[in-house]
């Protein structure tokens, strides 16, 4: 994968840079609650302002379809920005025409500005040309800062890079690297670690896996659905029966892909879904008609750390159990520390993401310890089932 990355811009001061960031941070009253994503922005932001651009933010904010709603403008999050950032923002509530030109007129050379919500017009999601070079018209180089958003082919994410000189932000350059480690040229064995509710949801991410990583590790809900195709009774535990059909296929390939599957031979049951309720550690084939599989066992967990103990890389998706519930977190803490641990020795390249994933390794304690963790949620799953990103693609320098 060749991308151009803030690296390849030469002198760019006074030049007006159009910088696609990702803004979309969880709020509660008026206020922003995590500021991860604001951080993520700080390093391209910063760059580019220090080097002397006239720095020019774009981004959505929720889901306005395509007219403007005041609850949804981006000046909501311009005060968390501003204290993230360190430095004043300019905000113009306009992404075209004369409002925006007389804005970028004042600022200064390192000056930024932050344009209105891209998605209060219509040409946003439709990647309309016009309104791409409506807004290219102010900007003299587009940065894709936001890979979360690159699963989208949308007129900031995609239809600007086709217009103007496109580059690669810090954060982008980071992901695309370090999903390029796990699973576009990785260092063997790799092993995949799938879990989480449903095989529904993650059909092709499996499907894309068996291709790709020696060692397919199942967990969590999705496990059931497995065991139960292979003749397992897993009693009440949530488990897509229909699915049986398409888990034994995913097992057939990954056969004839000279992929290891590890389904879990032991598991923690319950009779209730709540915390701390009494449980049972049984063999899968000793789950009682009335319970549920809540979390896989330590003796399953023992064995998985000794195949990871023999990999090289680590792609991880989707929490071992019902991680959110004592003690039914037990198994995804433990595979997470043996992971961080072995990360934190060195002999493992270890990148995981979606949005419960990075809920379940925050609380493991091990978020700075995996060599990268994605909080890009939807891109990052498209990522795992193969896909090229059209926010990626049109970053790429053709061959
Ligand atoms: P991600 O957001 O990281 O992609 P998912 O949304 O696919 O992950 O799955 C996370 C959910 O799966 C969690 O809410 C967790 O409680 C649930 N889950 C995991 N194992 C089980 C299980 N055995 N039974 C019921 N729910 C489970
Ligand atoms: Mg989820």
């Amino acid at each position: 994968m060749v991308f151009r990355t803030l690296d390849d811009l030469g002198d760019i001061e006074g030049k007006r840079a159009l910088v696609r960031v990702d803004l979309n941070v969880p709020m509660a009253e008026g206020r922003v609650t995590d500021d991860t994503r604001l951080r993520a922005l700080l390093p391209t932001v910063l760059e580019l302002a220090d080097k002397g651009a006239k720095v020019l933010l774009l981004a959505h904010f929720g889901r306005p379809k395509g007219a403007k709603h005041s609850e949804m403008s981006v000046s909501m999050v311009l005060d968390a920005l501003e204290k993230v950032l360190g430095r004043e923002i300019m905000f113009v509530p306009e992404i075209t025409g004369e409002v925006v030109a007389q804005s970028v007129g004042i600022l200064g050379n390192g000056d930024i500005a932050l344009l209105e919500n891209t998605r209060f017009w219509p040409g946003e999601e439709s990647n309309d040309p016009e309104l791409a070079k409506a807004v290219a018209a102010n900007g003299d180089f587009y940065v894709n800062d936001a890979f979360s958003a690159a699963h989208r082919a949308h007129m900031s994410t995609e239809g600007l890079a086709h217009i103007l000189p496109a580059f690669a932000g810090r954060s982008m350059e980071a992901e695309l690297k370090a999903l390029e480690a796990a699973l576009g040229t990785p260092e063997h064995p790799v092993a995949a670690v799938v879990g989480g509710a449903k095989v529904s949801s993650k059909l092709d991410v499996l499907t894309h896996l068996v291709t790709k990583v020696d060692h397919l590790i199942i967990g969590g809900g999705m496990a059931n659905t497995f065991l139960a195709a292979r003749g397992v009774d897993v009693g009440k535990s949530l488990c897509e029966h229909d699915l049986a059909d398409t888990a034994n296929a995913i097992l057939e390939a990954a056969e004839k892909a000279g992929c290891t599957v590890h389904l879990p031979y032991d598991v923690v049951t319950s009779l209730e879904f709540r915390a701390n309720p009494p449980v049972r550690t049984v063999n899968v084939h000793e789950v009682a008609a009335d319970e549920m599989i809540l979390d896989i066992g330590p003796a399953a967990v023992e064995a998985l750390a000794d195949v990871l103990k023999n990999c090289r890389t680590l792609v991880w998706n989707g929490p071992m159990g019902a991680f959110e519930i004592p003690p039914f977190d037990s198994a995804t803490v433990a595979l997470a520390r043996t992971a961080a641990a072995l990360t934190k020795e060195g002999s493992l390249i270890s990148v995981a993401g979606g949005g419960d994933t990075v809920a379940a390794l925050a609380h493991a304690g091990v978020t700075g310890d995996f060599t990268f963790i994605s909080t890009a949620g939807g891109a990052f799953l498209e990522w795992m089932e193969g896909k090229l990103l059209p926010g990626v693609e049109a970053l790429q320098i053709p061959k």
